[in-house]
């Protein structure tokens, strides 16, 4: 990638700010010529090389340098991808003018940096250099970083030759729940900053939705919905973009949740709350106790105490984004998660099960002495399991019989977390 533009808009300053963004690793190398350099940054685990031509000689500073263009000239034919950087202030000069003319002969893809735009309100100035006919102009503030996390995003977007991620059925929808300051969008960027998985976006399902895709030892896994938790780690004024009902459409659309809980508080009810939300959505659920490394409580305790509140059962795993404790685990617990997701039970096991669970505990009874008759099961959906137990009469069905039923069938085929639902239908 080349940075190309004219003395003083900024070159300089756009690549500090690009290589010391936090997600950033540089690596500087040797400059081809001596007044080139180049450095390899990583962006979301997306490695690309750029090229900053701004070290101009002194003596060749005039506005029409031919240095300049030529340095820009050989930087754009190298290059897959152009940032062509503009000073909003000063507006469209000549010389501005002669490197749109060599980029749009080079037919290279071209992102238009309208830089200095120190406000955000005054975002709309970028428009100005929509006349060079390079495209729709992006925003900046290389000095104050406002629109830098937006630009990298687009760089990586545009950046050719990727290998597009093949998400198919098999892959792992994980959508990454909790109330505000949980530490959801710092899980999600520990997890892509992971040196054993590869990163991609694509387009969500909904509009304005970016799912990031990440690939693990030959898993694909789609985080439903990233894009907001990945700008909101930029904002300035951290306003909690990830609201209930986008939460909601999120859980909606994956097979399992991670419901985070921050260990440097405990749970609380609200925590209980999301979980709820998960297993109504039909996600499988993994307890995340997020923080770990500022932990205030017990792990068996809070496991303890998580197994009686949340019907579900979910397993718990603790991690610290910080430090990237348990991230690993956490994956490894998703995986497992996944399979009992999309889990068939065979129909003898089944019926072995009801059958002892018959045993085990008779079913309520109604007037008359009645008694409620489990008789034999199936399964009749999957991706989450749904199953059918016929019974002799489902209006003898209590509450309390239909979940000891659901618990029991979860603990004997291991469907801890699972959301498994259960039909009681007469048998005809
Ligand atoms: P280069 O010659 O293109 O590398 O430009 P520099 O990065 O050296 O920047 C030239 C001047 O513009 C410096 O004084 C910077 O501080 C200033 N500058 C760069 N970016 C911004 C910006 O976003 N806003 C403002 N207000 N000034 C900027
Ligand atoms: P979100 O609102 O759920 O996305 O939460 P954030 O990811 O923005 O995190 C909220 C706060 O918790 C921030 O101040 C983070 O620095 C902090 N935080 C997040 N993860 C960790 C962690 O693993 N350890 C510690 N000590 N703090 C964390």
């Amino acid at each position: 990638m080349a940075i190309v533009g004219f003395p003083n808009v900024g070159k300089s300053t756009l690549v500090n700010r690009l290589t010391q963004s936090r997600a950033a690793v540089v690596h500087e190398t040797a400059g081809v010529t001596r007044d080139r350099k180049e450095l390899l940054c990583d962006w979301n685990g997306v490695t690309f090389r750029l090229v900053d031509t701004g070290g101009v000689d002194e003596e060749d500073q005039g506005p029409y340098g031919r240095h300049i263009a030529d340095q820009a000239r050989a930087a754009i034919a190298e290059a897959d991808l152009v940032l062509f950087l503009l000073d909003t202030r000063a507006g469209i000069t000549p010389g501005d003018e002669d490197l749109a003319t060599i980029l749009r002969a080079a037919g290279k893809p071209v992102i238009v940096l309208a830089n200095k735009i120190d406000d955000p309100r005054r975002d709309v100035d970028a428009l100005e250099f929509h006349r060079l006919g390079l495209g729709d102009p992006v925003p900046l503030s290389a000095l104050h970083g406002h629109g830098t996390g937006d630009l990298l995003d687009e760089i990586v977007a545009r950046l050719p030759g990727r290998d597009e991620p093949v998400v198919d059925e098999s892959a792992v929808r994980v959508a990454i729940l909790g109330r505000p300051n949980v530490g959801k969008s710092s899980l999600l960027n520990a997890l892509l900053g992971e040196q054993r998985v590869i990163v991609s976006d694509v387009p969500g399902t909904t509009r304005d939705t970016i799912d990031t895709v990440l690939t693990r030892d030959g898993t694909t896994f789609v985080l439903v919905d990233t894009a907001g938790l990945r700008r909101k780690r930029r904002q300035r004024q951290g306003i909690e973009y990830y609201s209930e009902l986008r939460a909601l459409e999120a859980a909606e659309r994956a097979d399992v949740a991670l419901v985070l809980v921050d260990a440097s508080e405990g749970v609380v009810e609200q925590d209980l709350a999301v979980a709820d939300v998960a297993r109504k959505a039909g996600c499988s659920t993994l307890v995340v106790l997020s923080k770990w490394d500022a932990s205030a409580i017990d792990l068996q305790e809070t496991r303890g105490l998580l197994n009686r509140r949340l019907r579900q059962r979910p397993p718990v795993v603790a991690v610290s984004a910080l430090t990237g404790r348990g991230l690993r685990r956490m994956l490894d617990h998703v995986e497992t998660l996944f399979a009992k997701h999309v889990t068939r039970i065979p129909t003898p096991a089944l019926n072995r099960a009801i059958g002892e669970l018959k045993e085990a505990r008779p079913g309520p009874s109604g007037e008359r002495g009645r008694r409620l008759k489990l008789l034999y099961a199936t399964q009749t959906a999957t991706r989450p399991p749904r199953l059918r137990v016929f019974v002799n009469d489902p209006r003898l069905m209590t509450r309390d019989y239909g979940y000891w039923v659901e618990n029991e069938l979860r603990a004997r085929f291991e469907l801890q977390g699972v959301p498994v639902s259960i039909d009681f239908q007469r048998s005809s």
